[in-house]
């Protein structure tokens, strides 16, 4: 029988999540890696090199690899011959993991849980509660998967019930194209089949904690038949062309992990959820013996891929910044910020139409005159950072204040990841302003452009409040400019189209 002690689970759970946090899983790298070498579409390969090189950053730095560290997802498998030592609950021992985890000072993680959910969804702080699935399982080990999922995945969660006759192969692929760049492609996409509905979302969910492995069922002599509908979806999804940041390429999943269960005879219950760009897990096993240190991989496992601005890209001055010159700007072009932007996500936006609606003024000390809004909830800064990671946030959330906020500020643009829905486009469109994207994902990368940040308003929305950063040579992709031309349609189709000539399957490593 082993005796696990409440300060063993505590603290093993507190060091997976302080690891995960700046450690990409290293077969996730090199799966990354290998889309980064075959990749051929410039946006896409420069968005990869960003996030590979973003990565090593993390590792070396020991910060998180983005500014959403996510909300924390736990399975155990508890064996029925392991006793337990203390007096916590197994529920408050994790949670006493997450919460030293997130509050650690020498690489402090951003608190993203709110509470309750509905009504005033005040931040918790420590990032507790985690949400954790426990299952009694025979031995005498306690098994312990965790992730760290962000929202801009997690968003993208889908279910459905479909008809046993239906075609599973036309709901992914339907489903996968309609999610958007949100997730911050390339990823993982975790599928469930069967059992319930709540039975198919949690096996989408546990799927994603499996390594990447698609090479070694390309290899199999004799596949099965889940193994043949992970290839073909594998293909299927990337022929789609939607590519890294869904700027068009030629990989957009990395991976597609599949976990079935029985299920009713009239029923076909099918999930999906994407892991992103910032795919987060680990997994340790305690035995009695001590708390669980997981080894830290080797830097040579990250290839040796460097991200500089390419030649083409733009300087822009952002004090002497005008109306007339953002109208020169055309979509898909790149640029390198320089002077102050202003922030501000979810919660200052509504407070912000608020304002406007009610006909008050701006918060005091904040001109949003001919300014760029940059959609980011920064990570709390250590040492002498300006400000800790800091990676933008999906734009869709901001897209039905836009028209308002635009109308009452004065801006003329914003900076945020993924595509604009119908409403931001119009507004963009009707104000000749600019979208612009920072690559979701490459957070701490994009944080060391910050030279100075304060914070200038809402100061009690922690995260969400508004900031003004100093920004140095910040580099930014045009994704829809003042006409309202989308770089988010237009490199997908033509990738799609493109992609009849490549053929989209596993090259060689790189
Ligand atoms: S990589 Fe994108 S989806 Fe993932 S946690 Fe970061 S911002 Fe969210």
């Amino acid at each position: 029988m082993a005796v696990i002690k409440q300060d063993d689970l505590i603290v093993s759970v507190a060091d997976a999540l302080q690891y995960i946090s700046y450690y990409h899983p290293t077969d996730f790298v090199q799966a990354m890696a290998e889309a980064h070498a075959r990749e051929e579409s410039p946006a896409a390969k420069d968005a990869m090199a960003q996030i590979l090189m973003n990565s090593r950053m993390s590792a070396e730095g020991h910060r998180p690899i983005c500014q959403d560290t996510g909300i924390v997802v736990v399975f155990l498998r508890v064996g029925m011959n392991v006793r337990w030592e203390g007096t916590l609950s197994v529920t408050e021992m994790v949670n006493e993991g997450v919460r030293r985890a997130y509050t650690n000072p020498d690489n402090i993680l951003r608190a993203s849980v709110v509470d309750p959910p509905f009504g005033a969804r005040q931040n918790t702080r420590d990032n507790t509660p985690a949400v954790i699935h426990t299952e009694i399982v025979p031995g005498d080990t306690l098994d312990v998967r965790l992730a760290a999922k962000g929202g801009g995945s997690e968003n993208k969660a889908k279910f459905a019930v479909l008809n046993p006759s239906d075609s599973l192969v036309d709901w992914v692929l339907d489903t996968v194209t309609s999610l958007g760049a949100g997730w911050c492609p390339p990823g993982i996409l975790g599928i469930g089949i069967g059992g319930t509905p709540e039975k198919s979302l949690l096996m989408a969910k546990e799927a994603l904690l499996d390594s990447v492995d698609i090479h070694d069922v390309r290899q199999k002599a004799e596949p099965s038949p889940i193994d043949e509908l992970r290839l073909e979806l594998y293909e299927k999804v990337n022929a789609l062309g939607i590519g890294a940041q869904g700027l068009g390429g030629v990989t957009t999943v990395l991976d597609v992990k599949i976990l079935q269960h029985a299920t009713h005879a009239a029923s076909l219950p099918v999930a999906l959820i994407p892991n992103c760009a910032a795919t987060r897990h680990a997994h340790f096993v305690l035995t009695g013996d001590g708390p669980v240190s997981l080894d830290p991989p080797k830097l040579e496992d990250w290839p040796s891929v460097t991200w500089t601005p390419d030649a083409d890209s733009r300087r822009v001055d952002l004090e002497t910044l005008t109306r007339e010159e953002i109208q020169t700007w055309n979509s898909g072009d790149r640029l390198l910020l320089n002077g102050r932007i202003l922030t501000g996500r979810d919660a200052a936006h509504k407070r912000l139409v608020e304002l406007i609606e009610n006909g008050e003024p701006m918060p005091d000390g904040v001109d949003f005159t001919n300014r760029l809004i940059y959609y980011v909830g920064p990570v709390d800064p250590v040492g002498a950072e300006a400000v800790g990671p800091a990676g933008p946030t999906t734009a869709t959330r901001m897209d039905k204040f836009t028209d308002a906020v635009l109308t009452g500020t004065g801006l003329i643009g914003m900076i945020g990841k993924a595509e604009r829905g119908a409403s931001g486009l119009a507004a963009i469109k009707k104000h000749g302003v600019v979208y612009l994207i920072a690559v979701g994902g490459a957070a701490y990368l994009v944080s060391k452009a910050i030279r100075k940040a304060r914070v200038l308003a809402f100061e009690d929305l922690g995260m969400e409040a508004i900031y003004e950063f100093e920004v140095e040579d910040m580099p930014v992709t045009v994704a829809v400019d003042s006409t309202g031309d989308s770089v988010h349609l237009s490199g997908p189709a033509q990738w799609r189209g493109r992609l009849g000539d490549i053929p989209v399957e596993m090259g060689k490593s790189a």
